[in-house]
């Protein structure tokens, strides 16, 4: 064969390893927004695995391939358990540690690894030195990692990581394990990266320490980012790019290579940040300017008018409460002594509260009582200093809140929390598949389980005309009613909700709390909430608690509340009669 056809195909293969590398990579960075700067390592294993299984143990290639991914999950979901006691930042640079560690051992490791010789003179298998049959062999290799990578993304196990990148904080509230989610993603990540590794032998004959030094981290990074986190294969057309590139490159200028590399890189980023795979679009875009043709605009923001159209009798049907009968005013949510302090600050102080079942409760104080923080305590989201939180009699306090969810607390923030770029469909099926336990499952599309349930749902509140706008762009109140309808979707028995109507208007309240009071009749839910709007809270609540700098001033109904002179003074003094019309609906 001539020599230059050689040359192209260990080019060619060259870039198929890389596309694994990148797409692997991807699975941390596009599909659950975390920035590993570890992967090098892997790779790097799953190279030295072979290596080691050929030259010191004469294993068959083959056999080493198989292994390679093993041994790379394991260092994976070990170190990963590691990366991920910290968070955003603070887990990239453990992971950069991490990586720097690996290199050392792999550096001093003498007896095993060959310290900084590395292992030379691997030899390629008899069956693939045929230089057409090793392109086809490590492209079926390739192909097949990439299938198993698609439809895991696909999946409800990728629908959970896709949850977990757009609002971690409501990914728990849902049900979501995060920190479970993202260390599987890391050991699969690290597994993959680690069948790239193991062909890399394919195409030089050494395995050197270098692999593993912390700035080889910036490859898989680079290619990911040149071809675009936005699509699963737009890392692998970043592979070929960059490995053509680099090969041209390195051929005219070799002295300037990483700078006009950098460069190159860095014009991609800065002019089409979605890399790239989102060129056919930019391109699409540009011909409709040019043409003239109108660029098909979606709403930009809906009007709320969810909120104004809302079909409860038909949100009960849909989703009827299957549960048995339940006794009305059992206490279903009981907190003893609950405290917690910040510093000197008791920002809750021994709050002894009994909420009943199907009773709608509110917390009513000024700011800074201590509200927000109660209901962090309730719903795990911070652990109490002192005190225990009962849940329809199981002990739930300090239990994280994924666990608190799936006892049956939903909980809408203070801070609409949705999953803003995906779409309102999806905001309640992906609660729906976590919710249920079904995220485990790493095959199947995720889109299509639990959609009919999940518009059913969204046509009853009124969401069903947005069902495939991103979430992120429905109005406040709209918004607000996606955050119910997730409470809704999961079947909670209480729902915890922080100022539902802040910042909304007061015909967008009026409905909103409209919604709210005949769902929660309906199906029997109780409502926990806290408000400022007081004809809000007095029409609404059956059951009013005052709290005043971390403690219970006095709890009563309605009514009492509002007579109450020693309440007035420290709270409602500005309350005056007008809001005598906003009595009980
Ligand atoms: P509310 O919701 O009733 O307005 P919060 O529960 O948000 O009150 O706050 C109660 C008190 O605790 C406030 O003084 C607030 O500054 C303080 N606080 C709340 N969260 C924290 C925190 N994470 N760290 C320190 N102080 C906090
Ligand atoms: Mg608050």
């Amino acid at each position: 064969m001539i020599e230059s056809a050689r040359f192209e195909i260990v080019l060619g293969v060259t870039s198929l390893i890389l596309a694994l590398w990148a797409v692997s990579y991807n699975l941390m960075l596009g599909y659950a927004g975390m920035v590993s700067f570890a992967h090098a390592a892997y790779y790097g294993v799953g190279a030295y695995t072979v290596a080691i299984l050929l030259q010191r143990y004469q294993i068959s290639y083959f056999a080493a391939l198989a292994a390679a991914p093993l041994v790379a999950a394991t260092v994976g979901i070990i170190t990963g358990f590691v990366a991920l006691r910290a968070v955003r930042l603070y887990f990239s640079l453990l992971t950069l540690a991490i990586s720097q560690l690996l290199y050392s051992v792999a550096e001093g490791w003498y007896s095993v690894t060959g310290g900084d010789n590395g292992i030379n003179g691997i030899v390629t298998p008899d069956q693939l030195t045929d230089y057409p049959t090793l392109y086809y062999f490590v492209a079926a290799i390739v192909g097949v990692s990439l299938l198993l990578m698609f439809v895991l993304t696909r999946s409800p196990f990728g629908a959970a990581l896709l949850a977990i990148r757009e609002n971690r904080e409501r990914a728990r509230s849902v049900g979501i394990n995060v920190k479970a989610y993202e260390l599987a993603v890391y050991t699969i990540a690290a597994l993959f990266a680690g069948v790239a590794g193991a062909l890399f032998p394919l195409v030089q004959p050494s395995v050197v320490p270098g692999m593993l030094f912390w700035t080889e981290n910036a490859t898989p990074v680079v290619v990911t980012l040149l071809g675009g986190v936005g699509s699963f294969l737009g890392p692998g057309f970043g592979a070929f790019i960059f490995t053509g590139l680099n090969n041209s490159l390195s051929r005219d200028f070799p002295y300037q290579l990483d700078v006009l590399l950098g460069a190159i890189v860095l014009g991609v980023v800065l002019l089409v940040p979605g890399g790239f795979a989102s060129v056919p679009g930019l391109v699409a875009q540009l011909r409709r300017r040019v043409v003239g043709e109108e660029t098909p605009s979606i709403e930009a923001e809906t009007k709320g008018e969810a909120i104004r159209m809302i079909d409860v009798a038909r949100a009960v049907e849909a989703h009827a409460i299957q549960s048995e009968h339940i006794e009305r005013g059992k206490v279903l949510l009981k907190l003893e002594g609950l405290s917690r302090s910040f510093g000197g600050l008791r920002a809750v102080d021994s709050v002894n509260l009994e909420i009943h079942e199907g009773d709608r409760h509110a917390i009513i104080g000024p700011n800074g009582a201590g509200k927000s923080t109660l209901f962090n305590l309730i719903t795990g989201r911070m652990r109490p200093s002192a005190g225990r939180v009962w849940f329809d009699g199981r002990d739930i306090t300090g239990r994280p809140a994924h666990v608190v969810a799936k006892a049956g607390i939903g909980r809408a923030f203070q801070i609409t929390m949705i999953f803003p770029r995906l779409t309102v469909r999806q905001n309640l099926q992906y609660a729906m598949l976590a919710h249920r336990g079904r995220t485990v499952q790493p095959w199947g599309l995720a889109d299509r389980i639990y959609r009919d349930e999940a518009i059913e749902l969204l046509d009853a509140v009124g969401l069903g005309p947005h069902a495939d706008l991103p979430a992120g762009q429905l109005s406040h109140g709209d918004q607000r009613a996606i955050e119910l309808a997730i409470s809704l979707a999961l079947g909670s028995r209480m729902i915890l909700l922080d100022e539902p109507t802040a910042g909304m208007s007061a015909s967008e309240t009026r409905h909103a709390m409209e919604l709210v009071r005949r769902v929660a009749t309906d199906r029997n839910l109780t409502l926990l909430f806290c408000e400022h709007d007081m004809s809000v809270v007095f029409g609404t609540a059956r059951t009013v608690t005052v709290m005043h700098q971390g403690r219970i001033l006095m709890q009563g109904t309605p009514e009492q509340i509002r007579s109450n002179p020693e309440v007035q003074a420290v709270y409602l003094g500005e309350l005056d009669m007008d809001e005598e019309e906003a009595a009980p609906a």
